[in-house]
């Protein structure tokens, strides 16, 4: 029985468990001065301090851009979130739970959430199960495949790269390990053939895990190892926990970036494997997005990091034609665009080692 009489009431002793000292403070780092918080904004670009918190009234404030809220409204913005996901991830925070209200939408929406985590938990699991396969003794020609495009061993393991070594083996192991059969078709991570057989969706593909900004496996992209007349690269289809338009590869890393400190720039490029090499050749602030065609959310997302983007796609005409579309919705952001021809971007992946910008 929940001793909250309305879900406003629950509300508000969720604020007052939540500190917003406390908690902006565990996402950056607050300076004190006076009765105020000072710190570099976090929603906008800046290296002199305008964004301050109030412990007194429990509000935040940026004299810059004008971001204010309260500490539900900084998660939301934050993280990236809807209202009840900050409220869960404060409620987790504190401890406490969300009491439903006989209310038919949120007891929907806590199914759903269920429903969410146990397909993220399924997709971690298959990420671990590729991972181990890779190194399995039996995936030689992905790790020669891998060794060849010039990847180190510590880049592959910093990537969680794995290997599909055929159709059957994830759907038992999913099996086995109390996921039903619809479950793994739900999260993505197998599908059925026309007869109705559970295959893996990866089948015998070498795996990129794509991992969102809370550290979640979402999906998967895989490259073919043998020469075939099917797509190079497929990724998971949707899902509930994946949209291809709203993510950005290694966006999970730069958020670790971000929290250490100001991110000046991200580099854009098309395909994973051009991110994991920039990556390895010192350039931790790469993002791909996983396609040609750059969506608005995913600029939204970049800007949400930094205010600079170098982008880099590849040199053949799909690729340029994107490079000019992409500058246009990341300018209809507010970012600063700039291209780095595909040349100069291989100069400094060959070199593998950071030496100041990939700008000319
Ligand atoms: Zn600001």
């Amino acid at each position: 029985m929940s001793s909250y009489s309305s879900f406003p009431e629950f509300v508000r002793a969720l604020k007052e468990r939540n500190d917003i000292v406390e908690v902006i403070g565990s996402y950056i780092k607050l300076e004190r001065r006076g009765s105020s918080n000072l710190a570099c904004c976090p929603f906008h670009h800046e290296k002199t301090p305008s964004f301050s918190v109030n412990a007194v009234d429990q509000y935040y404030h940026c004299f810059g851009c004008q971001a204010s809220g309260d500490v539900i409204g900084f998660v939301k913005a934050y993280e990236n979130v809807d209202f009840m996901q900050a409220v869960q991830i404060l409620a987790t925070r504190a401890g406490m739970e969300i009491p439903s209200f006989d209310n038919r939408d949120a007891e929907e929406a806590a199914r759903k959430k269920k429903y969410r985590d146990r397909l993220s938990s399924l997709m971690r699991d298959t990420a671990r199960f590729y991972l181990n396969n890779l190194y399995s003794g039996k995936a030689d020609a992905y790790l020669e495949y891998l060794t060849d495009r010039g990847i180190k061993p510590s880049t592959m393991k910093k990537f969680g790269l794995g290997a599909s070594l055929d159709y059957n083996g994830l759907p038992s192991y999913l099996l086995a390990h109390g996921y039903s059969a619809e479950e793994c078709t739900d999260s993505g991570a197998c599908a059925r053939t026309q007869d109705g057989k559970l295959i893996d969706a990866e089948g015998g593909r070498l795996i990129i895990p794509i991992i969102n900004h809370f550290d979640e496996v979402i999906a998967f992209g895989g490259r073919v190892m043998h020469p075939t007349d099917r797509a190079k690269y497929k990724n998971t289809r949707e899902t509930m926990l994946f949209n291809k338009s709203k993510t950005l590869f290694n966006i999970n890393l730069i958020k670790k970036e971000k929290r250490a400190g100001a991110v000046p720039n991200l580099i854009m490029v098309e395909g994973y494997m051009d991110a994991i090499s920039l990556y390895q050749a010192g350039f931790p602030n790469v993002v791909a997005s996983m396609g040609t065609s750059l969506t608005k959310d995913q600029a939204r997302l970049c800007k949400r990091y930094t205010d600079n983007v170098l982008i880099s796609y590849d040199g053949d005409f799909a690729g340029q034609s994107a490079n000019l579309r992409g500058l246009d919705i990341l300018r209809d952001e507010g970012l600063k665009v700039r291209v780095v021809p595909i040349y100069i971007r291989n100069r400094y992946v060959k070199s593998n080692k950071r030496n100041g910008s990939p700008v000319p």
